[in-house]
């Protein structure tokens, strides 16, 4: 009988929290960027010896952003570069190619996308029109094919259909679940997956020469860390296994770079801190309304968009523990 009215107010929250969106996007112009017009001017910087990050804004995607809210970035070897992450939309996917043909003349020899997300993977198409390969996880594939248009329209409504226009969601030309090392010349580079912790599918990517990790979004820094394809204990266990790894600086799919392994410690103490109050609202046969009437702890509330990943993060766990519940039942 709970699980019925359970399913209900899931629900109705769901819709509540769509709707505010939508209206939230129709009072931001439709769309319009400013003077600045259609382009993101990206710039990007030079972390390392021949490591270069292109930073994104820690803020929700508007039509003045045009959804750049993450990090990408391209490591130079002595013969090919490697591109990792793609960016939000084909827009983006064009002009980070076009700045990377800006600062080497070396052939982009593949891009590596850390996951299915949209912010990451939508650019995707653009490479390989330039016939240079893609590579996601395995896992990621098929996430992608079957969320791509439904995240398309979304993104539509909240900056725009200019900044969205002529995306292709695509598959990618590799898939991948082991661990693949890449010579660029006189640079080795390592591509390392992960399952089932952020999202199905995500890949690291390790650059010997320097030491530099891109974490794509197993680590986020300053922002709070989006769960709506995530096992949070898995996730924690991934976290670990990273931060043991021999980087010297990682780079974060969201947030600035990490040089001091202590900077991953919000992103962990707020998904254990997720994973125990759900479990223990559930054990003490608490609702869902119930568990989203307090605030997140104080602690918390310096990460970028906490106040709507906080309730994105509450319905979800619920949801995944009504599904359990509903399983066990028909068993
Ligand atoms: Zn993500």
């Amino acid at each position: 009988m709970r699980a019925f009215s359970f399913l209900g107010l899931v629900t109705a929250l769901v819709l509540t929290v769509f709707a505010a969106g939508e209206l939230r996007a129709q009072g931001m112009g439709g769309g319009d960027p400013g003077r600045r017009g259609y382009t993101y001017g990206l710039s990007p910087e030079e972390i390392a010896p021949g490591v270069y990050v292109f930073w994104g804004a820690q803020e929700p995607m508007t039509p003045e952003n045009g959804a750049n809210i993450v990090n990408t970035g391209f490591i130079v070897g002595d013969e090919s570069v490697l591109a990792i992450d793609t960016g939000p939309t084909r827009l983006y996917g064009e002009e980070m190619l076009a700045t990377i043909a800006k600062v080497t003349d070396k052939p982009v020899r593949m891009a590596v996308v850390t996951h299915h997300h949209f912010d990451h993977a939508f650019g995707m198409s653009v490479f390989k029109k330039a016939n240079i390969p893609t590579m996601m996880h395995f896992g990621a594939r098929p996430l992608l094919l079957r969320d791509g248009s439904g995240v398309l329209q979304f993104m539509e409504i909240l900056v725009g259909a200019n900044w969205v226009s002529r995306i292709e969601v695509d598959r990618p030309t590799r898939v991948t679940n082991r661990v693949e090392t890449f010579d660029l010349g006189n640079r080795k580079v390592v591509v390392t997956p992960f399952e089932n912790g952020h999202t199905p599918g995500d890949l690291v990517i390790y650059d010997e020469k320097t030491k530099t990790l891109f974490a794509g979004d197993l680590a986020f820094v300053g922002r709070t860390p989006t769960i709506p394809h995530a096992d949070i204990p898995t996730w924690l266990d991934q976290i670990d296994i990273i931060e043991a790894m021999p980087w010297d600086r990682l780079v974060p799919g969201h947030g600035p770079l990490v040089t001091d392994r202590a900077q991953l410690t919000p992103m962990a103490d707020y998904l254990r801190y997720l994973d125990d109050y759900v479990k223990r609202a559930v054990a003490n046969g608490e609702t869902l309304a119930d568990s989203l009437d307090p605030p997140p702890p104080e602690r918390f509330r310096d990460l970028a968009e906490i106040g709507v990943e906080y309730q994105r993060a509450l319905l979800k766990l619920f949801r995944d523990v009504e599904r359990q519940e509903l399983d066990t039942t028909v068993r």
